[in-house]
């Protein structure tokens, strides 16, 4: 034992050069540990990227942040909203606020929050309940969904004190940040409305590099791989392709050849063209994965997830996450038919999928 006293955790805020700072504001019990908020500095007041998730102990470490920075909730200028996740969105609300600070986030993710707001557990539990019935989830998959929707108890869900934003942040367009140059580029496929933010300036540290620098938020990470999913929109006509997005979105992000990336989660870092090439062979191979085991035999979405190769056997998968993987399934399912790689069999129920070449 040592007899040092006990000091209370300073956050670690670091100084990323030409007046940009990050602040990990922690999210509790999540493996992910914390969102990496910006903060900008803009001839308006300073602009966050990003605010974290919505708990007491976040909120300090963003206030305390903030101060370290040499600035506070109150100066706050706006807030420009990556997607619409809870680990970014979170406490934007709170810091509008104390703050007055504007509100910016892509339509599509606008939309979601919207619904999320409006809609209750009920409803959303007999949409997971029939989405997963669809996929061919087993009924003792989906028994305690249903016990829950059963027992009758709505109420709000958890997004339902997510804020609306005040604008919209346009595709391609610079954003309204006095002596910035800070461009919106929409990068769907994590969420349909998540957007990557390319600083055009010169990055302090490499001289006259021109590729600047990107908030990447979920989008492009060093060394995770984003969940891509199916867009949860109970109105959606299934059209929808978000792995083709994603795919798409990485293309778009290593055309802008950005000198470092500033990602939302885990640190900073170069090679961005790299990285997009290893997550498009990381998903490649997934998709000649399933191919191959839709040549095998007919399968449910459910039944490829179970086959698809996971960190962990299926067995060892907890519940959520299951869904999580499934989801995922069902995304790399959707593009191989859109690639007319796989179809639907006529007349399954549920509908089960086979190769077609
Ligand atoms: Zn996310
Ligand atoms: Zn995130």
């Amino acid at each position: 034992m040592t007899d040092a006293p006990q000091v209370t955790e300073e956050p670690r805020v670091r100084d990323h050069g030409g007046g940009i700072w990050s602040i990990p504001v922690p999210i509790p019990d999540n493996p992910l540990g914390h969102t990496l908020v910006y903060v900008i500095e803009t001839d308006a007041g300073p602009v966050l990227v990003d605010t974290g998730w919505d708990d007491p102990a976040s909120w300090r470490t963003l206030v305390e942040g903030l101060a370290a920075c040499g600035t506070s909730v109150g100066d706050l200028h706006g807030v420009l909203v990556t997607h619409h996740h809870p680990d970014h969105h979170g406490l934007s609300a709170r810091v509008r606020e104390e703050s007055g600070a504007w509100i910016a986030m892509h339509a599509a993710d606008a939309a979601v929050v919207r619904r999320t707001r409006a809609s209750d557990r009920r409803e959303w539990l007999a949409y997971l309940v029939g989405k997963l019935a669809a996929a061919g989830a087993p009924e003792d998959h989906t028994a305690p969904l249903r016990a829950a929707l059963e027992g009758g108890r709505g109420g709000a869900l958890p997004g339902a004190r997510a804020a609306l934003p005040d604008r919209d942040i346009e595709p391609d367009a610079l954003l309204a940040l006095p002596g910035r140059r800070l461009r919106a580029i929409w990068t769907p496929g994590h969420t349909p409305g998540h957007v990557c933010l390319h600083l055009e300036e010169r990055h302090p540290a490499q001289g006259a590099s021109p590729g600047g620098r990107l908030f990447s938020g979920d989008h492009l990470l060093p060394a995770i791989t984003p969940h891509i999913g199916l867009y949860e929109d109970p109105d959606s006509d299934g059209s929808t392709d978000p792995l083709g997005d994603y795919l798409d979105s990485l293309a778009r992000i290593a055309g802008l050849r950005p000198a470092e990336v500033l990602p939302a989660h885990q640190y900073a870092f170069t090679g961005a063209r790299a990285r997009v090439g290893e997550l498009t062979a990381h998903h490649a191979e997934r998709l000649a994965d399933l191919r191959a085991l839709l040549a095998r035999r007919d399968l449910t979405p459910w039944q490829l997830a179970e086959a698809m190769r996971w960190n962990r056997p299926w067995e060892q998968i907890p519940f959520a996450s299951r869904n999580i993987a499934v989801a995922e399934a069902e995304a790399h399912l959707r593009h191989l038919v859109g690639l007319g790689h796989a179809e639907a069999v006529p007349g399954s129920d549920p509908v089960t999928y086979r190769a077609t070449d």
